[in-house]
């Protein structure tokens, strides 16, 4: 039996406990404000990784620029009404980042799955001149799709193909300007089943890259807000018949720019020009870094059956 005073005592703890807990989430925005969409998958920016790019429109918002009363905004001024309806999460990036100064069409850019998932529509082109041009769709599950809207014509590769599986950073295409679009960029868009004013709640706290779309913000031309892709070109299947071997000259698994140890003796290698290269010591790497030898993208740790094959 407990007395009187010690229930009390109880009581004033557990009382005592919760407003701590509920103080902690009051004063941790992170719990607050920017719950996670339930079950949502961990989009990151369609694009190179390591890289700050311009976003040129943000998803649409209450306008009446728009006739819909929808609209994204531009970095130039004024409105994009195709941000609105189903296709108002999305967020379109154009062909300039801080890292290759601004490329503006002069060299391809990759287009990457966002996450991993199903393909479930491609539209490869040449031909398509309307809407989303040469475009794909990716199933994530759990309600979510995303869009990869007016690829070049013929960027998409073989093996993107309606029912094949992909990883987030696989290559999906090129950015383009095929379609409805006055310049080359990447209209990047998220649906959750299927999109409609009952599901907008779910999408308002969609993040990529930790951050919820809806916050994505464009500045201006004269001051354009640069956005960060960490996406990561995947390792597709992690067997070590498709890790760049060198015997079959198969496509690299891990891209240039890789940083590579393996588990079992701690040699590191470095996937430079689509060949490994091994990196004797700190200072060999500090000298490739100095002279812009490669670009860097990732590092990663592989397990002995993962490593290169030496036949
Ligand atoms: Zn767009």
């Amino acid at each position: 039996m407990i007395s009187k005073a010690s229930l009390n005592q109880r009581i004033k703890f557990i009382v005592m406990s919760m407003f701590i807990f509920c103080g902690a989430l009051l004063l941790s925005p992170s719990y607050v404000v920017f719950a996670q969409s339930p079950n949502q998958p961990d989009f990151r920016l369609p694009l190179p990784p390591g890289k700050d790019w311009v976003l040129s429109v943000e998803t649409g918002k209450n306008t009446n620029a728009c006739s819909g009363g929808v609209g994204g905004r531009f970095y130039g001024g004024g409105y994009d009404c195709a941000h609105s309806g189903r296709s108002k999460y999305s967020l379109d990036i154009v062909d300039r980042n801080l890292q290759d100064g601004e490329l503006t069409g002069v060299a391809d850019v990759d287009i990457l799955a966002a996450a991993a998932g199903t393909v479930v529509t491609v539209r490869r082109g040449p031909g398509n001149t309307t809407g989303f041009g040469n475009y794909v769709v990716i199933n994530h599950g759990n309600g979510y799709t995303s869009f990869y809207a007016h690829l070049k014509d013929d960027s998409i590769p073989a093996a993107i193909s309606e029912s094949s599986s992909v990883q987030r950073g696989d290559k999906i295409g090129v950015m383009g300007t095929t379609g409805n679009s006055t310049g080359i960029h990447i209209h990047f868009e998220v649906r959750y089943n299927g999109q409609g004013a009952l599901e907008s709640s779910t999408l308002d706290q969609l993040q990529v890259e930790g951050r919820r779309m809806v916050d994505y913000l464009v500045g201006s031309t004269s001051a354009p807000n640069y956005f960060r892709s960490t996406n990561t070109p995947a390792c597709s299947n992690g067997s070590s018949e498709n890790f760049r071997n060198p015997a079959t000259g198969g496509a690299p698994v891990h891209p240039n720019g890789t940083l590579i140890k393996t588990a079992n003796n701690g040699a590191v290698y470095l996937i430079q020009n689509g060949q490994r290269r091994w990196i004797s010591s700190p200072e060999v790497l500090r000298a490739l870094y100095q002279n812009g030898g490669f670009d860097f993208k990732d590092v990663i740790t592989i397990a002995a059956d993962h490593e290169f094959r030496q036949s």
